[in-house]
């Protein structure tokens, strides 16, 4: 079973959710089975009580769970039907953790971020993937940000217990203009560096920017994150948020991720190729 962890840097709404859904319809398109998990790192246990001028509309699933909007966008991505497994929050995970410590199943040990909430993280994101080729995971939030660490280290964690060509970790960051018109990759570095300081190494950067990326800017972004040229994507701004799948195609990136995660149509059940 292969992951695919998508992670966002330099700030929140940058088309993260948009990425990870395409990744995904890519690789439905080519014929595997593909789910998602949103992880949302915030201490409700889930969206019901959140006040939807804030937040949007409530999201309700099929068993009732009711979730932010993105997951929305993965039902519509990737055609299928999630339910209250598919969305990890920290609130759902602690309140498990805790629960467990009361009813004494830790036999006295000091309950812990790691390794007891990083363990429950892992366990409920491998349970939401059973039965499918491919989980797309995206990490709700900031690289930095206080509430999304426990599930970094979870994403760590999860990585080195995996085969390396099983697990890949995608990274979204925002390309911002300066007043000449170029296009600046500091903010891609600093994010990436931040990353970095907690174990984890992109494979592919996705750069939101008004535009396409500059080859320049590709080849900048590759040198000081460590990664081919060819693991860098545009994400420019679309009309239409079901254009960016054809888009990301169009640059290769399902061919990238395939064969970075070494599978194509032979490891698809023949009924399926
Ligand atoms: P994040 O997951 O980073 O918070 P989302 O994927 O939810 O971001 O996207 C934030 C907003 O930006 C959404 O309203 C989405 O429709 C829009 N968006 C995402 N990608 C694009 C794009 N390439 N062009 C235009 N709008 C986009």
């Amino acid at each position: 079973r292969k992951f695919i962890f998508v992670t966002g840097g330099v700030m929140s709404g940058l088309g993260k959710g948009i990425t990870a859904a395409s990744t995904g319809r890519l690789l439905k398109n080519a014929g595997f089975d593909v789910t998602a998990v949103k992880i949302d790192p915030y201490l409700n246990v889930d969206a019901g009580t959140m006040n939807p001028y804030e937040h949007g509309e409530v999201y309700v699933l099929k068993d009732g769970a009711e979730v932010d909007l993105d997951l929305g966008n993965y039902e519509r991505f990737l055609g299928i039907d999630m339910t209250a497994d598919h969305n990890i929050t920290t609130g759902k995970t602690y309140q498990h953790v805790i629960q467990k410590e009361r009813d004494g199943d830790y036999l006295g040990k000091t309950v812990q971020i790691i390794p007891h909430v990083t363990e429950d993280i892992k366990r409920r994101i491998r349970e939401a993937a059973e039965g499918t080729d491919v989980c797309i995971v995206e990490v709700g939030g900031t690289v930095g940000d206080i509430e999304s660490m426990p599930f970094l280290e979870a994403l760590r964690q999860f990585a080195s217990e995996e085969d390396d060509e099983d697990v890949l970790f995608t990274h979204v960051t925002l390309v911002p203009y300066s007043k000449n018109g170029e296009q600046k990759t500091k903010p891609t570095q600093h994010s990436v560096k931040e990353l970095r300081s907690i174990g984890l190494q992109p494979d592919i950067l996705v750069g939101r920017a008004d535009n396409k990326l500059d080859p320049e800017t590709k080849t900048k972004i590759a040198q000081f994150c460590d990664v081919p040229d060819a693991a860098v994507f545009s994400n420019p701004d679309v009309p239409d948020i079901y254009h960016v799948p054809l888009m990301v195609e169009e640059e290769g990136l399902d061919e990238y991720v395939m064969e970075r995660l070494e599978i194509d149509d032979e490891s698809l059940p023949k009924a399926d190729r």
